[in-house]
């Protein structure tokens, strides 16, 4: 008898819960048909989500609490079996965590046939990590050699990762040197080739690649394409729409250019491509990982680290844009100085990855070719003098980070390519003249100013 009773609560919980679901994905369907900034500002959260349970605030509220408490038994039980919608724990999930993988999914689906979703995890790497990790799982003989297909012009962190965690694990790397041909990555696809990986454009080097083609190549060998899109961010560029599987964020950078927050982020298709999961798995990849390894190695973002982000994207397209024109100012001056050796930014017409670049990258809706912030140049002369350029800088910051709204520059081989070696750097391209600057919202007169007296002091 009371096992009944009990049954009959969960159901009606349950009924309930499709309801309301069923309401948020109608709601759902209308912000995805509206525009890039729309979406931006608003997300899921609406007016009407304001007054019933957000006390009429206009920004979504932060929810810092550990746990949801549920009313009953019943509805404890239709929660923790995942039965009806609930973030029980704030370690699986959060409301305020919610509204920024809403709002992450919505924008870097924008514009492409396909659905995807979203998982915010604590660190951009911790979003590489817990993306690519289960794509490695040995099957159960467990005897194949396991190895996954990257640019090799990929973040210091994502190399290491790459090249020594993966390798402890039984999956080796097999590195790219130019992901701009295809046929590059075409012989070192195999049976056992799990994915393909790449960043676009690539830090600090600039390298891109052909989205749609490699797509296109993972897809023809049954595995998927994961796509680093930090730098571009989907204000630039948006991977999925050029068949694309997963991308991948570091949300430390541009997207919360602030400099308030570490946090990463991944968005899966729905329905990816890859014969090594299950279906059910592949069905809503980043759901899966949300629920089941995310959940068991615990790399969660704190609600109040959504609630940063989630400020800072409201205006990604306005700032990117504008801090791509910035960009291009200052690297029209520096391809000039005769101190300057060389100067790798997309966006300079005789950049040999120009035209592929443009390809793919423009302000989205108004489509302005854009490039982004990020842009590296080797000094004309030795490491000393790069050194001295660099420790005469004024207004910009020596820090190893990029994506900020303040400029920022550092040099690769002393600081974020450092432990990877003189093999490694080669391999990646970095020069000890290296310098990766990072341009920030200041007006870009008074930035040339900065780099001006600094290069007059070598
Ligand atoms: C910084 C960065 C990462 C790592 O992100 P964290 O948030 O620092 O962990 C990954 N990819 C790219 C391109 C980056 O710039």
């Amino acid at each position: 008898m009371a096992t009944t009773m009990s049954r009959s609560g969960v159901e009606r919980y349950v009924a309930q819960a499709k309801e309301a679901m069923a309401k948020r994905a109608a709601h759902r369907a209308r912000v995805r048909r509206l525009k890039f900034d729309t979406i931006a500002v608003h997300g899921m959260y609406s007016v009407e989500e304001a007054f019933s349970g957000g006390q009429g605030g206009i920004i979504e509220p932060i929810f810092p609490s550990t746990s949801q408490a549920y009313r009953d038994s019943d509805e404890m039980e239709a929660a923790l079996s995942y039965q009806i919608p609930t973030w029980c724990y704030s370690r699986i999930h959060n409301p305020s965590v919610f509204y920024l993988e809403e709002t992450l999914a919505l924008l870097e689906s924008y514009g492409c046939e396909a659905d995807a979703t979203g998982l915010c995890t604590s660190s951009g790497m911790a979003a590489i990590k817990q993306a690519t990790e289960p794509l490695l799982a040995k099957s159960r003989q467990g005897a194949e050699e396991i190895n996954f297909v990257s640019a090799s012009q990929v973040y210091g962190g994502t190399f290491q990762l790459f090249n020594l965690r993966m390798a402890e694990r039984g999956a080796q790397v097999r590195w790219v040197t130019e992901p701009w041909r295809i046929e590059a990555w075409e012989p070192l696809v195999d049976d056992n080739t799990r994915f393909l990986y790449a960043e676009m454009p690539s830090n600090p080097q600039q390298a891109c690649f052909d989205v749609a083609a490699l797509a296109s190549l993972a897809h023809a060998h049954g595995i998927p394409l994961i796509v680093d899109a930090t730098i571009a961010t989907p204000a630039l560029m948006r991977p999925l729409a050029h068949g694309a599987d997963i991308v991948v964020h570091s949300l430390s950078k541009t997207a919360g250019s602030g400099g308030d927050a570490i946090a990463g982020g991944i968005v899966a298709r729905h329905n990816l491509i890859s014969k090594h999961l299950a279906d059910e798995v592949r069905a809503d990849y980043a759901l899966w990982l949300k629920l089941w390894p995310f959940r068991d190695s615990g790399p969660c973002m704190a609600p109040s680290v959504a609630h940063y982000i989630l400020n800072e994207v409201r205006t990604l397209r306005l700032k990117v844009a504008q801090l791509s024109r910035n960009t291009m100012v200052v690297a029209e001056f520096l391809s000039q100085h005769p101190r300057i050796d060389r100067v790798d930014y997309l966006g300079l017409p005789h950049h040999p990855l120009h035209g592929l670049a443009s390809r793919y990258m423009a302000v989205v809706d108004d489509g302005t070719p854009a490039f982004g912030h990020l842009m590296s140049f080797d000094i004309k002369g030795t490491a000393a003098e790069t050194r001295r350029f660099f420790d005469a800088l004024e207004r910009t910051y020596r820090a190893t980070d990029l994506g900020r709204i303040k400029s920022v520059a550092t040099i690769p081989a002393i600081s974020t390519h450092q432990q990877q070696g003189e093999e490694g750097r080669k391999l990646a391209g970095i020069q000890p003249t290296m310098v990766r600057l990072c341009v920030g919202a200041e007006h870009p007169h008074d930035t040339i100013a900065d780099l001006d007296q600094a290069l007059a002091k070598i």
